[in-house]
């Protein structure tokens, strides 16, 4: 288990065969055999490749588990778990799920038979009740995208085992660097790796890593027979992103911490999301469960519009206007016209995503220049900004 600075970077192996330092992109498709079936253990690049094989070694590590499989993206990786399970079987699911998520849930396995029940999972008594005989999987996120509720993992993985089901952790926002779910009784955890793992929004990738060998083998398999596989240059990427990732991941929480407090003071804005928060409805459960809140912050505007929304966003100079987070470079986002435009209006105002919500992932910049940009993106976009105290520089 690797979840400090200096366990992180010294699982990342030496070359046995050369001393080199950094892992080795194995950059073939295939391995030549001395006879039929002998080989130096790999044979397809499908199937295994050294590259690879090493990544998926350390995010097992990361993540306190025993099998990690790299995906190409974080919902093949989804997709992956999803294959786990059979027709007729049920999941119950995060209300505020992830947008990618809810649609291949939706739109590509209820097709298959799979059913769906979205519950609000902050409280547990809502996943417990929605359990039927059929349900075989639970996944929740936590920290959820984008108003970042925070779910109880132990208590949801007692109520996993007592029926029968898997419970699976969408671990993007946190990272594994604050947030460990399989040591907290979770089966299995996935991540988009594009975020926070790779870190530098330079690749799209995705993880799973499951508690134990026999679920692993399972994953395995999958990964193999639907070949959706990460390549070894993508895997080298993620594998770079990680040498950094706690160094990276403070200072995200750190700069967080600082905007959310800044925005819930500012007298355009109407609510802050933000589990380090204390007045956060999960603060509690967040502070037990996680060493830090992440770097993901958003708000609402007393202007509950789309277009003040879209004026703001389009207003900030640092904060560039992208999908994604988790990157060194700050990026905004307007979920109700981005990220979630695939989730029915009703469905996304229900579960607390509001028209003029504003998504931040704070970057690696200087705090205070951050705080700047966003004041001045004010200053330029919200009408009532003239009369109040908030134009000069905030230098807190
Ligand atoms: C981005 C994201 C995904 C999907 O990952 P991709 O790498 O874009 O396929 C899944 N879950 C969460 C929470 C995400 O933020």
């Amino acid at each position: 288990m690797s979840n400090n600075a200096t366990q992180t970077i010294h699982s990342i192996p030496v070359d046995p065969l050369t001393g080199s330092i950094a892992v080795p992109i194995y950059q073939t498709s295939t391995f030549v055999q001395e006879a039929p079936g002998v080989n130096l253990g790999y044979d397809y690049s499908r199937t295994n490749n050294p590259t690879r094989a090493t990544l998926e070694k350390i995010l097992a590590g990361l993540e306190g588990g025993h099998t990690g499989a790299a995906f190409a993206s974080g919902l093949a990786a989804i997709d992956a778990v999803v294959k786990l399970l059979q027709s007729g079987d049920e999941i119950v699911a995060v209300d505020d799920i992830y947008g990618g998520a809810f649609r291949l849930f939706t739109h590509v396995y209820e097709q298959f038979g799979i059913k769906v029940k979205y519950v609000d999972s902050t409280n547990t008594n809502n996943v417990f009740e929605a359990i039927t005989p059929q349900t075989k999987l639970i996944w929740i996120e936590t920290p959820t995208n984008p108003t970042l509720k925070i779910s109880d993992i132990a208590t949801i993985a007692r109520i996993a085992k007592a029926n029968n089901c898997l419970l699976c952790v969408d671990n993007t926002f946190a990272s594994p660097a604050l947030q460990q779910p399989l040591l907290l009784g979770a089966d299995i955890v996935v991540h988009s790796a594009t975020k926070y793992l790779g870190g530098h929004c330079d690749l799209i990738a995705g993880v799973v890593v499951t508690k134990t060998e026999e679920l692993g083998a399972k994953i395995k398999f999958i990964q193999n027979a639907s070949g959706a596989v990460l390549g070894p240059f993508e895997c080298w990427l993620i594998i770079r992103g990680v040498e950094t990732l706690h160094l990276r991941v403070k200072q995200h929480c750190i700069n967080a911490l600082e905007v959310a407090r800044y925005l819930e003071q500012h007298p355009a804005v109407e609510k802050v999301f933000y589990p380090g928060l204390e007045q956060h409805a999960n603060y509690a459960i967040a502070r037990q469960q996680a060493s830090g809140f992440g770097g993901v912050v958003s708000f609402t505007l007393k202007e509950d519009t789309e277009d003040a929304a879209t004026k703001f966003v389009t207003a900030t100079t640092y904060f560039r206007l992208a999908e994604s987070l988790g990157g060194v470079k700050s990026l905004l986002c307007h979920p109700a016209a981005m990220t979630h435009k695939s989730i029915p209006v009703e469905k996304r105002r229900a579960a607390g995503v509001s028209d003029s919500l504003i998504r931040l992932s704070v970057g690696l910049e200087e705090t205070g220049d951050l705080i700047n940009d966003l004041e001045q993106a004010f200053a330029h976009s919200v009408s009532e900004q003239k009369n109040t105290k908030f134009n000069g520089h905030y230098l807190g």
